[in-house]
C-alpha cells in the first residue's frame, strides 16, 4: 500500500523524524479555515497524491502570506495532475497538505529500499537530492551510495557515521543525521515497508536538518500485523478491487478485456501468461481462494462483470480440496444468479473432472468447455475478439 507524503510524514513523527510544522490537511469540500496559518510564513502548499515530480507539476506550491496559502489550498483541489510517475495518466487531487516552507541550504536523497538479490534492507543514498534519483541512476550511478542493513540489527552506529561522512553532512548535523538515518531504517523494518524514500532530506539555512518529504510503501501481506494502517484507506485500489477485499477474494484489475476467475495465486499467474501466449490480454487477476463455494464464485463473477472492458470470462479451476463436480454446480448456479452478458469458458481439472464436465454440458447455459490451459486460453481470446 501506498501512503500519501503526510500520512508518511504521521509515520515518521512517531518515530522522532525532525520535520517541519503543519499547517493541515485539507480535503475536497472541506473548509479552507481549518488550516492553522496564524505563524508569519511562508507556507507550502501540497498535493496529495501518489507520485512524485509533483514539485516540477505545479502540485507543491509556494505562499508568501497566509491568504495566499488559503487561495493556493482551494485552486489545487480538484486540479487534474499529470506528473512523469503518472504514466500519462491525470490524478485528480483530492487532499491538499500545507506546511511551513523552509529555506533550504541543500537537499540529499535517501531512501530504505528492499534489496532482493542480498534479502536486506539497504539504504540509497546520494548527495545530490531535489532531483530524480533515476535520472541520477542513468547519468552519475557512482554518485549513489549503497549500503546493506542488517535486518535485526538495525543500521549500526558506525555506518551511520560512514554515511554521514559520505553525504558530506556538516559537523554541525552530524548527531541529527545519524540518528535519522537509524529511525528511518526502524521505519522500514518496523512498518514492514518495501520503500521509505525522503526526497529531499534538506539542511537548512539556520542548520537543521529537516525530512520535506516521505514516500513510503507498505507490505500488504504484513498488514495483519498494522491494524492501524490496515483500517485507512488503499487510496490506490480501484471501487472494484476495494470491494473484492471486502469480499476476501484477491483480485487486481488490470487493462485487457479477458476476465479471469481462478483458483489459487499460482495457477492465476499462469492463466495470465497463457492468456498473453494466446495474443489476448487479462483483465485482471483474480484468485477464488482454495475452497471456493457458490458464494465466493458468484462473487466472483460479480467482481469481474463490474469491469466494463470484460468482453469474455475464463474460469480456470483446479480441483484439488474442492472437487470439479462441486465447482461446476457452483459455477451454474452463480451463472443463474449473475446475468453473464459475455462468452464464457471454461476449463476444469482435478478430482471429479469427468462429473463436472457433464453437470456443466447439461446446464443448459452457453459455456464453452476446454480440455486444457491452452485449449481455453485460446478460446477467450477468440471469444474476446
Ligand atoms: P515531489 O517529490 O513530488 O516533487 P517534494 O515534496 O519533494 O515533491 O517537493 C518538491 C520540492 O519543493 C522540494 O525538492 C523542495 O525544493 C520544495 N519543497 C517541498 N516542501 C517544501 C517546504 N516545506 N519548504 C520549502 N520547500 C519545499
Ligand atoms: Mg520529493
Amino acid at each position: 500500500m501506498k501512503l500519501l507524503e503526510y500520512e508518511g510524514k504521521d509515520v515518521f513523527a512517531r518515530y522522532g523524524i525532525p520535520m517541519q510544522k503543519r499547517a493541515g490537511i485539507v480535503k475536497i469540500g472541506e473548509s479552507l479555515d481549518t488550516l492553522k496559518l496564524d505563524g508569519p510564513g511562508p507556507w507550502v502548499v501540497k498535493a496529495q497524491v501518489l507520485a512524485g515530480g509533483r514539485g516540477k507539476a505545479g502540485g507543491v506550491k509556494l505562499a508568501k502570506t497566509a491568504a495566499e496559502a488559503r487561495e493556493l489550498t482551494g485552486k489545487m483541489l480538484g486540479m487534474q495532475m499529470i506528473t512523469h510517475q503518472t504514466g500519462g495518466k491525470p490524478l485528480t487531487v483530492e487532499e491538499v497538505l500545507v506546511d511551513e516552507a523552509c529555506d533550504i541550504a541543500r537537499e540529499i536523497y535517501i531512501s530504505v529500499v528492499l534489496d532482493r538479490k542480498n534479502s536486506t534492507p539497504m539504504i540509497v543514498a546520494s548527495a545530490e537530492g531535489g532531483m530524480s534519483i533515476e535520472e541520477l541512476a542513468q547519468t552519475q550511478p557512482e554518485k549513489i551510495i549503497k549500503l546493506p542493513v542488517d535486518v535485526e540489527a538495525g543500521l549500526l552506529d558506525f555506518q551511520a557515521r560512514q554515511l554521514a561522512f559520505d553525504l558530506n553532512i556538516p559537523q554541525k548535523n552530524f548527531r541529527e543525521f545519524t540518528a535519522f538515518a537509524r529511525q528511518l531504517v526502524r521505519v522500514f523494518i518496523d512498518e514492514d515497508a518495501s520503500l521509505v524514500e525522503v526526497n529531499p532530506l534538506v539542511i537548512t539555512g539556520d542548520a537543521r536538518l529537516i525530512a520535506l518529504d516521505s514516500k513510503i510503501i507498505t507490505d500488504d501481506n504484513a498488514l495483519f500485523r498494522h491494524k492501524a494502517q490496515a483500517a485507512k484507506p488503499d487510496h490506490e485500489a480501484s471501487e472494484i478491487e476495494k470491494e473484492a477485499k471486502e469480499i476476501g477474494i484477491n483480485y487486481i484489475g488490470l487493462d485487457g478485456d479477458i476476465g479471469c476467475m481462478v483458483n489459487g495465486a499460482g495457477l492465476a499467474m499462469a492463466t495470465l501468461d497463457t492468456v498473453k501466449m494466446a495474443g489476448g490480454d487479462a483483465a485482471n487477476f483474480l484468485d477464488v481462494g482454495g475452497g471456493a463455494n457458490v458464494d465466493q464464485i458468484t462473487r466472483a463473477f460479480q467482481i469481474i462483470l463490474k469491469d466494463a472492458k470484460v468482453k469474455a470470462v475464463l474460469v480456470n479451476i483446479f480441483g484439488g480440496i474442492m472437487k470439479c463436480d462441486n465447482i461446476a454446480s457452483g459455477v451454474v448456479e452463480a451463472s443463474k444468479k449473475v446475468k453473464i452478458n459475455v462468452p464464457l469458458i471454461v476449463r476444469l481439472e482435478g478430482t471429479n473432472v469427468k462429473e463436472g464436465r457433464e453437470i456443466l454440458a447439461r446446464s443448459g447455459i452457453k459455456i464453452e468447455q476446454a480440455g486444457s490451459l491452452w485449449e481455453a486460453a485460446q478460446k477467450a481470446v477468440k471469444a474476446a475478439r
